[in-house]
């Protein structure tokens, strides 16, 4: 289609109109007075008044420099920061310029209509749309009045915040809320376990929840295996680390059952069954095993393979097995090897910590090095203990016959992959030793057994003797070390907060046992609620909330489109709150549904730092324009809420609140809340949490926040001359390399990489060794439906944008297999009803062959306000209640509720549905609006 001149104005000033609609006058006049003519739009481009710069604080990880380009007040349009240096690291690529399209459209997505610009107060029904635009002041009246109510007489815990990935990411926004929640008492159900992301099978092999370097690495490894990850897609700044690695010999193998863009560029495809991933690595185990191609060296020393155990029950020999002494003095840490040098049973080096190796403290002044002992690897022994005669076997020889059930040959219908192929990629992984990599994406964390999996990954990485080394071992992602947040949120006041796993707070507050029931049957949920009742009741897990959840505050989430089961949880949990909270910078499900509404401000209209471990930068997000309309930071909205509170109480006279937190007993005394959120006046914006935060951060080079606001990039403290992070000094977790080559104990209870857990709960499920569980499957359903992070979007955010939307399908799709589309009379563009025993939803269909028979893609994200009764894709998701009793476990050195590192996942991937023709479709490309 031509466009004239006069149609160009017409369309110009028609934009200008909607813009000056939306944000007032005074923006539509700066953006329209210098364009008279359309040659000043042509001659002004180039122009502007100020450059900052920012970047998107949203977790796609990216965390890519801009510059952001500023006229009269409007963001006019961003461009890469290509001014990060050389990598430093010899043979390397560079990590910039780095971006992507979502960020390189946000100038226009921050002044789309789907802003939120001032506080409103719902006058119709929830989910109705009908809104009062309120002043800040009555806003925060209204929810500090429900605050105190509820706070006062059902106690703090029974209000939670929420906070999102939009926030979290954000160093100084993280960090208010984190110092509101400790100050208040309200409980944060946190969405790491909540989305389904932590990597609780990493934790329980290692103690470390962070197990990444930069994406550099990648260039170093011989093999990687892109495993349950799409990087070509979801890593958009740095997928071409991974196709640079086949021009320098690397083998890039992916495997996912879908035909993915990663997979179109690697050097192989395993096309393997959903699901059924834990069978593929444990054929691969078999592999090397059997053709004894692992790191005998490295496994003895490293692992707890060698270490023995008793035949008789399964459980490993301990100190306290042995005589009445230890067994009095409870000597459960001690554990034992055969020395085939000494041909003598020895204590192994590391174990017996004086205090107990819970994993709360690194045994600094240990270690693992087995000096002169030759720890055996196989063999059955006899050894007298108190209780007489017992036969010993090692780990290792347990793990070899654990390995044989899953042979190739006896996994190939379940995989569905030919044997010689998982031969072949095992000996080719084998094969790369110590720089034999797995680049793990966090979808495993989202099937019920992904744990199994990750335990069965980092055995494939220690097998090789790869874990610890330069390009290496099993990269998910690293954090940074939390001590500036931490010391920001607990400063003065101590740690008094409550943090719990979303799914355990849905759970208990969703009556999920009941969902259970339904999909699953009660053997099954009895069974699992069996085991989180004894949890609870040995206090292995915090419950928080016991007298109901009555009000729901949402900072930087969009809860009520991502929830598991969400259909459910909106009814059951959601809308039974006594008052919704959203602060938001854009429009949602979660915001429709909010009685207040609180308008938040977007990237480029805030102050903070972002710190992702993928690249070696600092990453500054200065304040570019003023936010939309009368929009404020995360760090403002807390503060005007906390004064309301103080106020409000003060006027009431609200005595203070006896809180008991974990059992210990704090005074909550709301009168004192803004003094306390600002630390007596001192913290007056989010520029100074920035500047605490960098003053206590370690590997942060130290400056003010206006020197880092004008380089846009800092460079982090040991980050040159190597691709991991190896160093106590950086703002990265380190731990495992300090293992590797300094020999320091791991934090599990064996102080070793331990694959063998002999807790009563792991014997009982057969998990005390990895092995494959098959997917579920809901009967009468054949279709598992899986998901995948997109190419247009992170999380909801930009799902919306009319410009992105219109390079895909202009609405929501689901990628479907032909032969599956043809069996129910479906064509490419209808609309499809997607259903189970839990719910359904309506979408288009977009035919793909690279989509396996008997499965359903969905990118995910869309939220349900772009489906056809406002429900997408996690109305078919019927898994919100499965709490899987070995990730409740406890009373076991580091197995034991952990924030952040060890709690139940939410489960969003293990399921079956099927589909059917819901109506022909009209067209079957783009129709929307092109902005
Ligand atoms: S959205 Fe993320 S990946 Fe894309 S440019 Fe922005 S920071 Fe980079």
């Amino acid at each position: 289609m031509s466009v004239n001149r006069r149609q160009f104005l017409a369309h110009t000033a028609l934009a200008s109109a909607a813009l000056a609609l939306q944000h007032g006058a005074a923006m539509a006049d700066a953006l329209t007075r210098p364009y008279r003519r359309i040659e000043d739009v042509w001659r002004k481009k180039w122009t502007w008044d100020r450059v900052a710069h920012g970047t998107h604080g949203t977790n796609c990880a990216g965390t890519c420099a801009f510059n952001v380009y500023i006229r009269n007040g409007v963001v006019w349009r961003e461009e890469q920061q290509a001014e990060y240096e050389r990598s430093g690291t010899p043979d390397v690529p560079d990590y910039g310029p780095r971006g992507c399209n979502k960020g390189l459209r946000h100038a226009r997505y921050m002044y789309g209509k789907q802003r939120v610009l001032y506080p409103m107060k719902r006058v119709g029904k929830r989910g109705e749309g009908k809104w009062q635009r309120i002043s800040w002041d009555q806003a925060t009246r209204e929810i500090a009045e429900k605050f105190i109510d509820v706070a006062v007489k059902h106690g703090p815990d029974s209000i939670t915040l929420g906070s999102g990935t939009q926030l979290a990411v954000k160093m100084a926004s993280y960090s208010a809320l984190a110092r509101f929640s400790n100050i208040t008492g309200v409980t944060v159900p946190e969405f790491y376990s909540g989305v389904g992301d932590l990597p609780t099978g990493f934790y329980m092999t290692t103690g470390l929840t962070y197990l990444g370097d930069t994406m550099a690495a990648v260039y170093k490894s011989k093999c990687v295996l892109v495993w349950m990850a799409n990087p070509a897609v979801t890593r958009i700044p740095d997928a071409h680390f991974f196709w640079e690695a086949k021009y320098n010999g690397t083998e890039v193998v992916t495997i996912s059952p879908e035909f993915t863009p990663t997979a179109m560029h690697s050097s192989k495809w395993l096309n393997i069954k959903p699901g059924t991933d834990t069978a593929l690595a444990m054929a691969m185990v078999h592999t090397i095993i059997e053709e004894k191609l692992y790191d005998a060296a490295y496994i003895r020393e490293q692992t707890d393979l060698p270490f023995l155990v008793r035949e008789d029950n399964g459980e490993f020999l301990r100190a306290e097995d042995l005589n009445l002494v230890d067994m009095l003095a409870v000597r459960e840490n001690v554990f034992y090897l055969w020395d085939q040098k000494t041909r003598r049973m020895v204590q192994a080096p590391g174990t017996g910590a004086a205090e107990a190796p819970v994993g709360r403290r690194r045994r600094k002044f240990e270690t693992i090095a087995l000096g002169d002992i030759e720890p055996a690897l196989e063999g059955r022994w006899t050894v007298q203990t108190r209780t007489g005669k017992v036969t010993v076997t090692t780990v290792f020889a347990l793990l070899k016959k654990r390995a044989a059930d899953h042979s190739p040959e006896n996994m190939s219908a379940e995989t569905g992959l030919n044997p010689n192929a998982m031969r072949t990629v095992a000996r080719e992984f084998a094969k790369a030793g110590k720089q034999a990599m797995i680049y793990a994406g966090f979808s495993a964390c989202k099937w019920l057994h992904g744990d199994i999996l990750q335990r069965a990954m980092v055995l494939l990485c220690a097998l090789t003797g790869a874990t610890g080394h330069e390009g290496g071992g099993v990269q998910m992602a690293n954090g940074p070390k939390s001590r500036g947040i931490t010391s920001f949120a607990f400063a003065g006041v101590g740690a008094a907060s409550r943090i719990v796993a979303s799914t355990l707070w849905d759970y208990d507050h969703g009556k999920m046992k009941q969902l259970n029931e339904k999909i699953y049957g009660k053997k099954l949920a009895d069974e699992f609620d069996s085991h989180y009742q004894h949890s609870l009741k040995e206090d292995w897990f915090p419950q928080y909330g016991k007298n109901g959840w009555k009000m729901g505050i949402f900072a930087g989430e969009n809860g009520a489109n991502w929830r598991a089961s969400g259909n459910r949880w909106r009814t059951e949990a959601f809308e039974k709150l006594e008052m919704i909270v959203a602060l938001v910078p854009d429009a949602g499900i979660t915001m429709h549904h909010a009685d207040i509404v609180l308008p938040i401000a977007h990237h480029y209209e805030r102050a903070d730092i972002m710190l992702q471990s993928r690249h070696p930068y600092v990453q500054v997000l200065d304040r570019a324009v003023k936010p939309l309309g009368e929009a404020v930071d995360d760090f403002e909205a807390l503060r005007r809420v906390s004064a309301a509170i103080s106020a409000i109480a003060r006027e009431k006279g609200t005595a203070a609140i006896k809180d008991d937190v974990d059992g210990r007993t704090f005074r909550r005394d709301l009168k004192r809340t803004l003094e306390l959120y600002t630390m007596d006046g001192a913290i007056k914006d989010s520029r100074d949490i920035v500047q605490f935060i960098i003053n206590a951060t370690p590997g942060i080079p130290k400056m003010s926040f206006a020197e880092l606001a004008a380089k846009g990039i800092v460079r982090v403290d040991e980050s040159r001359g190597s691709t991991v992070w190896n160093s106590d000094e950086s703002p990265f977790h380190a731990d495992i390399a300090e293992s590797v080559h300094e020999k320091r104990p791991y934090e599990t209870l064996t102080g070793r990489q331990q694959f063998y857990i002999d807790h009563e709960w792991f014997l009982k499920f057969d998990e005390a060794l990895p092995v494959y569980h098959p997917p579920l499957k809901q009967k009468g359903y054949p279709l598992q439906m899986t998901m995948g992070h997109a190419r247009h979007g992170i999380h909801s955010m930009w799902r919306d944008d009319s410009f992105l939307v219109s390079l895909q399908r202009g609405e929501p799709d689901i990628y479907v297999n032909p032969d599956d589309a043809a069996a129910r009379n479906v064509r490419d563009g209808d609309l499809i009803e997607v259903f189970n025993d839990g719910g359904s939803f309506i979408c288009m269909a977009h035919l793909s062959a690279g989509i396996m028979p008997g499965t359903l893609y969905m990118y995910h994200g869309w939220d349900p306000t772009m489906f056809r009764g406002r429900q997408n894709f996690a109305a078919v998701i019927p898994t919100a209640g499965l709490v899987k009793p070995t990730s409740v476990a406890g009373d076991y050195g580091h197995l034991g509720y952990r924030v952040l590192a060890y709690a139940p996942n939410q489960t969003y991937r293990d399921f079956t549905c099927n589909f059917k023709l819901h109506s022909r479709g009209k067209v079957t490309a783009a129709k929307v609006r092109i902005a």
